[in-house]
């Protein structure tokens, strides 16, 4: 097996992955009609099951081929009964994505939005629930990929619960990271995809959650064809397969990935993203960087550090300088502050972060900002 060049992503996925990861998707030719392949779906679907720590009796997780996006579709779409509303809490760019695709389906829906730098107002979530009986599904994101915040989402889904609505949260940056237990949670569904987390890579969506919900949901109105989440489910069920054709070279990096997962634990996973994280925001400091969001908010993966008041920073210049050199950097997803993003996912340890901070110090040095960086003004 020949070594790849190896970038280091900073970028909030697709993450760096493994070369033996980027090897298992190369095997022979196979139809994925054959038996053999959907045996290996039926392993990959109860380890994603297992991750959150569901029982496989009562979760099961469902499989599509898209990016990420297409499973805020899928359960948005799918789990509202006719006549319903959903609660969309909103503090960040997916969770107003997941509002944007309520309105393209012309769904009833509530956008009740916070400031992306603080977690949402509780009471104030209680207060809308309680007002509004039509509402049946709550949705909200785990961390906001855009900021970097954690959301309360085990007090949100037990207030859904109290006032009899469905749970569902987007996790996809979370998931196979930051450890997650889906019942204690209060999570009714949860969603990621394979190029996140779990290392792999963009192809493979799916979300995890209550059979007894899907099963509810046959019921509702189908407002997609391809976007389903119940006439997928049930396709698996009863013949083990995907609907249409899946996106076989990934679903096998995806089993190697599951593999090291495991080999590693999710404890020392999360140690590890953790230590990468603290590196990161010790870097930053170091440089005189501000962030976004306060320290005890943060979920643990993603900072969030605003420009510099530098009439040298170039935010382009320093990301082709590191880019260059082996390293990605990420713009913030924030429309009222200019930021920038570096982030813990992917196959990543300390020496990367060491190895990455020399280079943007130097990124710094040759465009002529001065270190530390300045701010106009006070914090
Ligand atoms: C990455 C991400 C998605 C999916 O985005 P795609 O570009 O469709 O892969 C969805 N939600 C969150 C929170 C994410 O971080």
């Amino acid at each position: 097996m020949e070594a790849i060049k190896r970038n280091v992503l900073l970028n909030p996925g697709p993450s760096t992955t493994t070369d033996s990861v980027k090897y298992a998707q190369v095997v022979p030719d196979i139809c994925p009609r054959e038996k053999e392949f959907a045996g290996l779906m039926k392993g990959l679907r109860e380890d994603l099951v297992r991750i959150v720590h569901g029982d496989t009796d009562r979760y099961t997780s469902v499989l599509f081929c898209g990016s990420g996006t297409i499973n805020i579709d899928v359960a948005l779409n799918s789990l509202l009964p006719e006549g319903k509303k959903i609660l969309i809490v909103d503090n960040g760019a997916y969770s107003t994505r997941a509002a944007e695709i309520c309105r393209s389906y012309g769904m009833d829906h509530i956008d009740l939005t916070f400031p992306v730098d603080q977690v949402p107002d509780l009471a104030r979530v209680e207060e809308v629930l309680a007002g509004d009986p039509d509402i049946a599904l709550v949705h909200t994101t785990h961390m906001e990929t855009g900021t970097g915040i954690l959301n309360p989402i085990r007090e949100i889904g037990a207030l859904a619960h109290r006032y009899g609505a469905v749970f569902t949260v987007d996790t996809t940056s979370t998931y196979a990271m930051r450890p997650i237990d889906i019942e204690k949670d209060n999570i009714d569904f949860c969603m990621a995809s394979a190029q996140k987390g779990l290392m792999a890579f963009t192809g493979l969506s799916f979300i995890v959650g209550s059979r007894a919900i899907i099963e509810r949901s046959a019921s509702y109105p189908t407002r997609s064809y391809y976007c389903n989440l119940y006439l997928q489910y049930e396709y698996f069920e009863k013949t083990g397969e995907m609907h249409f054709t899946p996106p076989v070279q990934t679903i096998y990096a995806t089993l190697q990935a599951l593999k090291e997962y495991w080999a590693e634990g999710e404890a020392g996973k999360w140690m590890r993203h953790t230590r990468v994280f603290n590196a990161i925001n010790e870097g930053l400091d170091a440089l005189g960087f501000r962030q976004v969001i306060r320290p005890e908010d943060r979920a643990g993966l993603v900072s969030s550090a605003i420009y510099p008041d530098d009439p040298a920073w170039s935010f382009e210049k320093v990301h082709d300088y590191c880019y260059e050199r082996g390293f990605t950097i990420y713009p913030g997803k924030i429309s009222t502050t200019n930021t920038f993003r570096l982030c813990a996912l992917g196959a990543i340890d300390v020496p990367d972060i060491e190895a990455f901070f020399a280079v943007f110090r130097q990124a710094l040095a040759s465009t002529g900002v001065s270190v530390p960086v300045h701010y106009d003004t006070k914090e």
